[in-house]
């Protein structure tokens, strides 16, 4: 037998009607926030990931998944969107759009060779949302807030947004000096990740998950305590955009993320549920203004973040809402050879009609056959013989109620709608507006 990959997994059929549920709420908080889909390949050329992402990043240096094509290209598994989408909006010359800023967003499978454990695995997947254009704090609120109502429409409580600036390019470069003095004489006393990133890119010392107890993180300076007037100028009404909206949140100010390509605002949003564990972190997000410059674009500010989907279906897990047992409309028990054709044919007008149908592929005996439809939960059994065929005529059993009645052949389809959901009108039973669904 072989086995899925470590840290892969199947999405089996019991499980995708909560995917399916979710991309719906990501398309339609999306639609309401007027941003587009975009979808990119899976793979890309690894200089993208490595100059996008940042060569000194955990991702770029552990955990990408690498490969030479047979061509003798370097090409890398995408572990993030947003090096793809900007680099799409470069090749396709999106930036010069007339619609500015440019609001787009994706989701997909992404790959990370990490350490596989609950809500971490090595494809797993995101949604992400860019607006690349505009430098106005406005956006960044923007996004915050598409963010935290993304997570409101799917009822998820207990959330904290976390939101910190680590200023423009001047501000960081003041910044990174200042810790670097700082961490100098105390850099022995953290693991050897952060002894690693002190030399290459001290800000990421701050990102350690290790070392995040540690008095000498927790007292270290910090990146707001730098910012040039420009950029305190630039936070503060990212912050004055969140009030008015009325969004919770609460600066942190030793939060810096992951990435190299940051500037400014940086945020992310934890869930405090028991169903997520230790992974409680939901989505991190930020500025991102030299990204695009970075990858041979034009000057062009950028903010966006990225939710981790497995994980918002760990935190969906503690969201209390009414089960709906998974249900099909009508099952056709079709009695003898030469009816087959006939009950083929009216499942097929059923479902034209809109109505869920199954058939019945075995030969059990009849007794098998009703076990079968109780296993589908069928409202309506179907029961179709030759008899009935030279009558015009089907029986109808309501597995609900339990009445059975013989129906004309022409009224099957009415017959069924009426009798659906006697209480919910005319409805079909899944239509989420009226009042019974
Ligand atoms: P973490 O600190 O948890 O490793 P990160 O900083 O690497 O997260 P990002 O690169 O910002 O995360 O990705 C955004 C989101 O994607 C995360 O907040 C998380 O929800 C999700 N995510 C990241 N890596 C994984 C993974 N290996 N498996 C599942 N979800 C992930
Ligand atoms: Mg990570």
């Amino acid at each position: 037998m072989i086995n899925k990959i470590k840290g892969t997994y199947d999405i089996l059929p019991e499980d995708s009607a909560k995917w399916q549920d979710l991309e719906d709420v990501i398309r339609n908080v999306s639609k309401l926030f007027n941003f587009k889909e975009i979808r990119t390949p899976i793979f890309e050329y690894s200089e993208l990931f490595h100059r996008g992402v940042g060569e000194t990043t955990d991702i770029v240096k552990k955990e990408t998944y690498d490969f030479e094509d047979r061509g003798g290209r370097s090409v890398t598994l995408r572990p993030e969107g947003t090096a793809s989408v900007v680099r799409s909006i470069i090749e396709n010359k999106l930036y010069a759009d007339a619609t500015q800023p440019l609001k787009l967003y994706y989701q997909g499978p992404m790959f990370r060779y990490e350490r596989p454990q609950k809500g971490r695995y090595r494809q797993f997947h995101q949604f992400g949302a860019e607006a690349i254009g505009s430098n106005s704090p406005l956006i960044d609120a923007e996004i915050i807030n598409y963010a935290a109502t993304f997570l409101q429409a799917l009822r998820i409580k207990n959330i904290k947004i976390k939101i910190n600036s680590l200023g423009d390019a001047e501000s960081k470069e003041l910044y990174k000096e200042k810790l670097r003095e700082y961490l100098r004489p105390n850099i022995h006393q953290l693991c050897g990740d952060c002894n690693r990133r002190y030399e290459e890119n001290p800000l990421r010392v701050l990102d350690c998950k290790v070392d995040k107890d540690n008095p000498v993180l927790i007292e270290a300076p910090k990146p707001l305590d730098f910012l040039t007037e420009e950029s305190k100028y630039h936070f503060d009404q990212v912050i004055a955009a969140l009030d008015a909206i009325g969004l919770d949140y609460e600066i942190d100010k030793s939060l810096v993320r992951g990435l190299d390509y940051y500037t400014h605002t940086v945020f992310e949003i934890d869930a405090d549920l028991e169903s997520l564990g230790a992974q409680s972190t939901l989505v991190g997000g930020g500025r991102y203004n030299k990204l695009v410059e970075s990858l041979d674009g034009p000057d062009t500010p950028a903010v966006g973040f990225a939710f981790g989907l497995e994980r918002l279906l760990l935190a969906l897990e503690s969201v209390d809402k009414p089960q709906n047992a998974p249900f099909i409309h009508c099952f056709m028990i079709a009695l003898g050879d030469d009816v087959q054709a006939d009950a083929l044919t009216m499942v097929n007008d059923l479902r034209h009609g809109g109505l869920i149908c199954d058939y019945d592929f075995f030969n059990k005996n009849l007794k098998g056959k009703f076990k079968q439809a109780e296993r589908l939960n069928a409202f309506f059994i179907l029961i179709y013989g030759e008899e009935e065929a030279k009558e015009k005529m089907i029986n109808v059993k309501d597995t609900r109620s339990g009445i059975q009645e013989r129906v004309p052949l022409r009224n099957l389809y009415n017959y069924i709608v009426n009798n659906l959901n006697p209480s919910h009108g005319s409805c079909s039973g899944n239509c989420s507006s009226c009042d019974e669904c």
